[in-house]
């Protein structure tokens, strides 16, 4: 089933949302973009003449009941969004009542599902080394069931619209489903773009794909390279993770971030991307500076010539143009990590360079994606955000999708 195609009139729709927003000491809302992603879904169910239960987590309370982590806290924020007085339910796993007492156009909002640990299903209390462990886990994962069913039976369908949390199965993201006909069960507007964003860059692909790849580790990225490997034409990796590469080539790298333990790893991306063709762009030059700050000196050296205690913190002029014309008529591209510590001002070239040529690629017609935590941070930062295809919302279920990934929110909903 998809939204576009649900009547909700006469219906209570039970949804997840991530309503996990930022707040300040004072408990107030410091970044609603969370709230506003999923406005267009919570409306379409109030404007069909449906009734809404709101459910989502917030922060890692860790199952147990704490005040900071209240969605009470926002419940007046979503009230004046929505345009409608939502009600609060203070426990979320006995909100029977009040469920059952909605009427079209109202909308019910759970206290934070993670106040239970069955929402997330992880045993509490216990080590995984313990004997004992397994046989909680089991026990852990009947409760949890008994949950998600109880959070089922509030409402007539499921919409899934919390993709921040979709490579998760927890309660509330994928175990409800289970309680609901395909019918009866959708993902949201958010949800839907999302999932169409991360086919346009693994499935449905317009050629030159470029992908850029960058930050601090080279570790915490290898599953998506390695699953780009066999898809993209331009590879470009950027960053912190590149002096590793630079270093397994027997480079000088000073005192740049590196993974001695990767070196191997380096070589074998290099050697992977020759077998299968990949048009691999690694930097030439670089911005060194001698200290790890926005005020250091700096001073522009080939890449694998750092001289010692200096240290690499963004891409050199060479490697710009080289990266800019790696991007240049792309059709697809897929940005994740900032080519350099794009938080000092005085190093955000590299970063620069790239956001300017991929903008430059879509105002030509290119697909382009921007995701991961950093890069969207960085894109902001430009004031470039309306310059790109899509922005994902999603830090570690976008990265876990692009590695090939079945999220588990997803396949609940379209049984993939
Ligand atoms: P990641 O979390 O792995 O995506 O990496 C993002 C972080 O990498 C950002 O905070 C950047 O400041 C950092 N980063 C990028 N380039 C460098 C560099 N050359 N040296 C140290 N950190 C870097």
């Amino acid at each position: 089933m998809t939204i576009d195609n649900y009547n909700f009139a006469g219906k209570k729709a039970i949804v997840r949302v991530d309503f996990n927003v930022p707040l300040n000491e004072e408990g107030k809302i410091t970044d609603d973009t969370r709230i506003r992603g999923a406005l267009p879904t919570l409306k379409k169910v109030l404007a069909d003449g449906g009734a809404l239960i709101i459910m989502s987590h917030m922060g890692k309370p860790k199952g147990k009941v704490n005040a900071k982590y209240s969605l009470s806290q926002i419940v007046d924020a979503v009230s004046e969004k929505l345009g409608v007085a939502v009600q609060f339910a203070p426990d979320c796993a006995k909100a029977a009542e009040a469920a059952a007492a909605l009427k079209p156009g109202e909308v019910l909002m759970l206290e934070n599902l993670r106040f239970y640990p069955e929402e997330e299903g992880k045993p509490v209390g216990i080590d995984k080394e313990d004997p004992a462990y397994n046989d909680a886990k089991k026990a852990m994962k009947e409760s949890q069931k008994e949950f998600a069913k109880t959070l089922a039976s509030y409402a007539d369908c499921y919409i899934n619209d919390a993709f921040g949390t979709a490579h998760r199965r927890h309660a509330s993201t994928a175990v409800v489903a289970d309680y609901f006909d395909a019918d009866n069960k959708m993902l949201g507007y958010l949800m839907e773009k999302e999932v169409q964003a991360v086919d346009n860059i693994l499935k449905d692909i317009k050629r030159p794909f470029t992908a850029i790849m960058g930050g601090s580790k080279v570790s915490t990225k290898i599953g998506i390279i390695e699953n780009l490997m066999d898809k993209v034409d331009n590879l470009i990796l950027c960053g912190g993770m590149t002096y590793t590469f630079a270093k397994a080539q027997g480079g000088h790298i000073g005192k740049s971030i590196v993974e001695d333990d990767k070196l191997e790893l380096a070589l074998d991306i290099m050697a992977q991307a020759k077998a299968k063709g990949v048009n691999l762009v690694l930097g030439t030059d670089c911005v060194a500076a001698d200290d790890f700050s926005n005020d250091a000196n700096t001073q522009v050296v080939p890449a694998g010539a750092i001289p010692e205690g200096w240290e690499g913190l963004d891409a050199g002029p060479e490697t710009r143009k080289l990266f800019a014309a790696a991007i240049e008529g792309a059709k697809t591209i897929l940005w994740n990590g900032p080519a350099g510590v794009f938080e000092f001002d005085n190093f955000t070239d590299g970063s620069r360079a790239i956001a300017e040529a991929i903008a430059k690629a879509t105002s030509e017609g290119a697909f382009s994606l921007i995701g991961g935590g950093d890069s969207v941070a960085c894109i902001n930062k430009f004031g470039m955000a309306d310059k790109v295809s899509y922005i994902s919302t999603g830090g570690g279920a976008l990265l876990e999708a692009i590695e090939g990934k079945v999220l588990p929110g997803v396949a609940a909903i379209k049984g993939e």
